[in-house]
């Protein structure tokens, strides 16, 4: 049930991580705040397609 997922940065629209997370028990878009090293600071990061 786990979908593998990308995480981009929503100030540089690059994507830094790559994650996995439970469709079933997280159907809408994540939101995390992450450590862009293309900012070099904590930025929201959105999960992509
Ligand atoms: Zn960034």
């Amino acid at each position: 049930m786990r979908v593998n997922i990308t995480m981009a940065c929503t100030e540089c629209k690059r994507r830094n991580y790559i994650s996995s997370k439970n469709k079933k028990t997280t159907p809408d878009r994540l939101e995390v705040k992450k450590y862009c090293s293309f900012c070099k600071t904590h930025t929201v990061h959105k999960e992509t397609k």
